[in-house]
Parts: structure tokens; sequence; C-alpha cells
């Protein structure tokens, strides 16, 4: 790795863009007080990351910036990059130029930049650390900052050199590592806070949510019984309903039967009760209407007799009158003797037959009855209204119309007796079927009466198995189960079991366990189940976090140890080297620096001298110049066990005499094979040394010039 150049544009005094270039191992930069030598030390300071403004000499990011003079105005913004050959990959990146950048705004804003790309000031830090070069080991000596690590404490020159031996990068590595051990412990400490201010409620949510867990489980196994047992229940009452549903039917089918049976002869009975109403009321009044005829004929055989007393009186005055029955038979002849004629004017002899069989048996009715004598009959033959003329005695008419009304009482008396015959008979028949009807009737309603009764005690039973139903049914609703659907989804599939007490008692005793574990809150469940989740996410994360504080222990362990072991050994090489250059330019004595207490990894670095000729062992003792001799010792020494790319060094010369001088321009000239040296400078020695010179102007403007000189013209 090589400086190639440095290029500076409103940085301090330098408002334009100046360019400086490192083409050798030594270059110088020259000039009179005040011109600008050191602000190029700045620049180089800067733009490798430097956060100091003291450092940097000033008191705000704003005076880094060109500030502007009478004749030239100031500049909003500084710039400086710095070149690098990377050619042999001394920085770990894969370029063969390494520019690094830096800017600044009057606002105070800072941006980085790592080959034109801008980046974060840790990515250049890094970079520096990881390539040995850094800011507070030696590579930028200030101006009357030489004797810095003698002014240092002892932990701030361990620093100092820890930086200088390439330790840095180590150091920011245990650095960070220490920071994040701290913020992992702070995180491990309040992770294990949390989990000690949840557990104890987690431990009280879990034994609920064991609780709900059993509770369950035994909510599952009443459910399982249940069903079971409301099954077998449901079965048994369907299977009676079924039994006593066939016994109804059959009931209902006999209850039919009985009453048609009794109703029909019921019905019989009825009419004929109202059938024998109806003759009574018919023979009553038959007998009514015989009495009235009874009257009538005894009214009119009263006359009759009256008539025939007439009669019998008028035949003893009158002859003519007693041919009343020879007039009549002397009619019947006539009337006979007619018909005879028509009957013989008949032309078919099958008709004259006929008719002369009517007369014949006519005549032969009459000759029976006149043998008997029964001369009301003979009359009752005979058309009387034939013989209304023919009488001329009115007694005999009037008998004749007695005995016609008679005859037609008589006729009609006959009439009545037969009809009231009729029904005297058709009564007693009724009466003797009365008895045996109201029996059968009688049997009949009771047999429709006592089947009834039977059919009451089956719908009795029908009653009983409903209860039972909806005692089931209320029991199921207490369960939380609804009997018909129940009977829809579950019974189709139930196994056929049989009734056990077992079951019941299990049941009973699920009941008792659910109750007693009582109700619990769902909510308890879920808040268990996230208080879980974040206990064991709490749990796992302490886990992480210890195994991270252990690894970062190891880590800080390890780097201590590799940051003391290459300290110890740098340390043996840089006193070798300050002993042997403390020797060389004080002409005797000894230095070394002594690990404060060698125990400790970290403690400081003391620095011990021996002045020759002189028992000064205290630094402060020591007059400007030794101070500066001894610095120059130190610093050489560090360089030679470290070896760093390039070394700022600026006016460090200052306060050496000419023969010290010379000795320092020596060393340089050694050192300059392993290190690149940019040097500010007053002293002609070290002017020699330099293959590059630069002169430095303060122009009319106020601004910084730079040129190239010759070593002649330097040191006019
Ligand atoms: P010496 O040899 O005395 O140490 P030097 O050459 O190192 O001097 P510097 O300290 O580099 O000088 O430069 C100081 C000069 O830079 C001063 O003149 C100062 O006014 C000027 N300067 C510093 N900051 C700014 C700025 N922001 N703008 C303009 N000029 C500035």
């Amino acid at each position: 790795m090589r400086l190639k150049k440095l290029e500076i544009s409103g940085f301090k005094s330098f408002a334009n863009k100046t360019t400086l270039e490192f083409p050798t191992t030594i270059s110088a930069v020259v000039g009179p007080n005040g011109s600008g030598k050191s602000n190029v030390v700045d620049a180089i300071r800067w733009v490798l990351g430097e956060q100091g403004l003291k450092n940097l000499r000033s008191k705000s990011g704003a005076d880094l910036i060109w500030a502007g003079s009478a004749i030239k105005p100031s500049q909003g913004k500084a710039s400086v990059s710095l070149h690098f050959d990377n050619g042999d990959g001394f920085f770990p990146v894969d370029f063969d130029e390494v520019v690094i950048g830096r800017k600044i705004y009057r606002d105070g804003d800072n941006e980085y930049y790592l080959n034109n790309s801008q980046v974060r000031l840790k990515d250049i830090v890094e970079l520096l650390a990881r390539s040995k070069l850094g800011l507070r080991g030696h590579s930028i000596v200030n101006q009357g900052s030489a004797d810095e690590i003698l002014k240092a404490l002892p932990k701030e020159r361990r620093g100092i050199l820890e930086e200088a031996l390439g330790l840095r990068e180590f150091q920011l590595k245990k650095t960070e590592a220490e920071t994040k051990l701290l913020e992992t412990g702070a995180n491990l400490d309040q992770t294990a806070n949390l989990i000690n201010e949840i557990s104890p409620h987690l431990r009280s949510l879990k034994r609920q949510a064991e609780k709900f867990q059993k509770r369950e489980s035994l909510v599952g196994d009443l459910n399982e019984c249940e069903n079971k047992f409301f099954g077998i229940k449901i079965k048994s009452i369907l299977a009676e309903k079924n039994a006593n549903q066939s016994v109804r039917e059959e009931f209902r089918e006999k209850i039919l039967m009985a009453k048609n049976n009794f109703e029909a002869s019921e019905k019989i009975f009825e009419d004929r009760i109202a059938k024998f109403s109806q003759t009574g009321a018919e023979s009553a009044k038959m007998e009514e209407s015989l009495d009235a005829l009874n009257t009538e004929r005894q009214k009119i055989t009263r006359e009759l007799g009256r008539a025939e007393g007439l009669i019998e009186s008028a035949r003893n005055n009158n002859i003519g009158n007693a041919k009343t029955l020879e007039a009549v038979l002397a009619i019947k002849i006539k009337y006979w003797a007619k018909r005879l004629d028509a009957a013989l004017a008949l032309s078919e002899t099958g008709s004259i037959r006929e008719s002369l069989k009517g007369l014949a048996d006519e005549i032969k009715t009459i000759r029976d009855y006149f043998e008997k004598g029964n001369i009301a009959k003979i009359l009752a033959l005979v058309n009387l209204a034939d013989l209304e003329e023919k009488t001329d005695n009115p007694h005999e008419r009037d008998a004749f119309d007695l005995k016609r009304k008679l005859f037609a009482v008589e006729k009609q008396i006959e009439d009545a007796k037969n009809i009231l015959q009729k029904i005297r008979s058709e009564e007693i028949e009724w009466r003797n079927q009365y008895s045996d009807l109201q029996k059968e009737m009688e049997v009949a309603r009771r047999a429709y009466m006592s089947i009834q009764e039977a059919a009451r005690s089956v719908e009795l039973e029908e009653e009983k198995i409903n209860l039972k139903e909806a005692d089931l049914k209320s029991e199921m609703w207490g369960s939380n189960k609804n009997y018909e659907e129940f009977c829809d989804t579950m019974l189709p599939n139930f196994a056929i079991a049989d009734f056990s007490n077992d079951l019941e008692n299990k049941i009973i005793k699920l009941r008792r366990e659910i109750s007693e574990i009582g109700n619990i809150d769902e909510e308890t469940l879920r808040e268990y189940e996230e208080t879980n989740r974040r206990h064991e996410f709490l749990t796992k994360e302490f886990s992480d976090l210890e195994r991270a504080v252990g690894s970062l222990k190891n880590l800080i362990g390890d780097l201590a140890e590799r940051i003391g072991g290459d300290f110890e050994v740098g340390l043996i090489k840089i006193n070798e080297e300050f002993d042997r250059y403390f020797k060389s330019m004080f002409g005797g004595g000894s230095a070394k620096l002594a690990i404060e207490t060698a125990e400790e990894k970290e403690s400081g670095v003391a620095i011990n001298i021996n002045m020759p000729k002189k028992r000064i062992r205290d630094l402060n003792a020591l007059s400007g110049g030794e101070r500066s001799l001894v610095s120059i010792a130190l610093l050489f020494a560090i360089v030679s066990a470290s070896q760093p790319p390039f070394l700022v060094l600026d006016e460090v010369d200052a306060a050496l005499d000419e023969d010290n001088a010379v000795r320092f321009a020596k060393v340089l000239k050694n050192l300059a094979e392993k290190t690149q040296f940019v040097l500010i400078t007053h002293n002609r020695s070290t002017m020699e040394t330099a293959n590059v010179l630069y002169g430095v102007t303060m122009g009319d403007d106020g601004a910084s010039k730079l040129f190239s000189l010759k070593l002649e013209d330097a040191v006019v």
C-alpha cells in the first residue's frame, strides 16, 4: 500500500482545489508560518474520520470550510480525498486504488465516501482499523503533540500503543462485544424480570387451564355416557310406543266393531220401540174407532130394531110389505135374467161359460144364505139401489137404509177387528221380542263399554309413555341436548346397548365432578395460552440471550487474550527499539515501557527511563529537547515494531539541535524503507531526506497555495 495523493478543496485555508502527489517514500511540506502546512495534516486526519474538532484545531464543523477573505468569497462545503495504491491488497477490498473521501457542509453535515460511493463513518473506521491505520496511533503526529504519548495516562498510552500495533481492530471488536454484552446482559435481566413477573400468574392460569382441560375431558366422557344413556332410554320409549301403538290400533278396531255392534242393536231396539209405539197408537186409534163403530152399530141396531118393529107392525097391517125379501129376490132374478141374456149374447163360449159360472155361484151363495136364514147377508149381496124404487113402505125403506148402514158398519167393525187382531198379535210378538232385544242391546253396550275401558288403560299407558318421553326431553334439555335432533342424528347410528346402573352412576359421578370444577371462563384459557406463549417466547429468548452472553464473554475473553498476547509480543519489540534509539540519541542510558500490573491483561503502560550520567527517572524533570528526544525515540521504536504503511509528522523535529536533527534524518531514512513519510518541517536535515518537496504560501487572497520545490529553493 502506498499513499498516492491528497486532494483538498475548500478545506480551511485551501480555498482552491489543491493536489499533493506522494510519489516516493518521503515527501516534505515546507513554508512560512501560517501558510497552511498544518492544514494539510488536518486534512489527512479529517479524511481518515477524525471526530474530535479539537484535534483539528477547530471549534465547529464550519471552521473546517474556507471562511472566505476580502477578495475570495466563502464556500458552502469542504472536501478532501486521500488516494491509496492498493495493488498489494493492503485494504481488504477489491480495488487497485482505494480513495477515501469526506465532505462537510456549512450545516455541519458530514458525508463519507469510499471510491466515490457514499458510506457510513463506521465503514471507514472499520476499513482503517482492519488495515492497522488509525488516528490514535502514530500514523499522524500533530505539531507539538509528539510528546503526547509521554503526557498520556498509562491507560491512554496503552491505547495508543495498541493501535500502533494493529490491535485496534480487535479492540474495536472487543468494545463492540462489550457493548453488546452490556446490552444483552440488560436484556437478559429484563427478560428474567419479565419471566419472574409472569410466572406466578402463569402458574395460576395453568392450574385453571388444567382444570379446564380436565373439565373438557369429563364433559367429553359425560357426553358419551349421556348419549349412550339417552340412546337406550329413547330406544326403550320408542319400543314401548310402538308396542302401545299396535295395541291401540287393535283396540281401535275392536272399539269400532263393538261400537257398530252396539249401535246396530240399539238401532234395532229403538226402531222396534218406535214401531211399537206406532202400533200402540194405531191399536188405540183402532180401538177408538171400533168403539165408535160399536156405538154406531148399537145405535143402528137400536134404530133397526125400532124400524123392524114398525115393519112388523106394518107387515101385520100390510101384507104387501111382507114381501120385501121376495121383492128383493124378484128383482134379483130379473137382474140375473138380464145378465143371462147378456151372457148368452156373448159370441165366445168360454166367456159365456165364465159369465154363467159367475151367475151360478152368486145364486148358490144366496141359496146358502137363504137356507141358513141369513137375510142380512142376502140383502148385502143385492144392490139395494136397484130395490129403492121397488118398495113403497117408508119403514122398510128406513130399515133398508139402516141395514145398509149396519152392513157397512159391521163390515168396518169386521175390518177394524181384523186389524186390531193383527196389531195385537204383533204386539204380543213384540212383547216377546222386547226383552231379547233389550238383552242383546245390553250385551253389546257392555261389550262396547268394556272394550272402551280396556282401551282407556292402553291410553293411560300411552300417557305414561308420553310423560316418560317429556321427562326425558327435559332431562336431555338439561344436558344441552335436543331430543328431536338426537333422534335424527345420533339414534340411527346408535349401537344397541342394555341399560345399566353402572352407566347411570357414572353419569351422576361425572356430573358431580364437573359441577365441583365449576364453570371456567374461556377468556382465562385464552389468557393462559397467550401468557404461556409469551412465557415460552421469553424463556427461549432468555436461553438465546444466555447463549449470546456466553458467546460474547468467550469472544471478549478470546479478544482480550489475543490483544494481551499480541500486545506483550509487540511491547517486547518496541522496548528493544526504544532502548536502542534512546541509547543512540542520548549516548547511553536506557528506556523501557512497562505494563503497570502484569497480572491485569489491560492495565496501563508506564515509561521508565534511565538518563545517562543523570539520575533522572521522572519524565517531567526533562528539558523540552530531552522530552522531544524521548518522544522521537519512542515514536521510532513504535514505527520500527509496527511498521505502519505511512506516517505524517508535523514539525516533530522542531526542538532538535543540529546533531539530533541529523540523527533524526538518518533514522527516518532507515524507517522509510518500510514506511512512507509525509513530513512538515523547517529542518534542513529533514528536508534533505525527502524526495519530493512542496512549498506552501499564503496568497494575497488569504488562501494557501501549493507548489513543488527544489531543496535549494526550500532552504533559502
Ligand atoms: P506554522 O508554520 O506557524 O505552524 P502553518 O503553515 O502550519 O504555520 P497553519 O496552521 O496550517 O499554518 O495555517 C493557519 C492558517 O490557516 C491561518 O492563517 C488561518 O487563518 C488559516 N485558516 C484556518 N482556518 C481557516 C478557514 N476556515 N478559512 C480560511 N483560512 C483559515
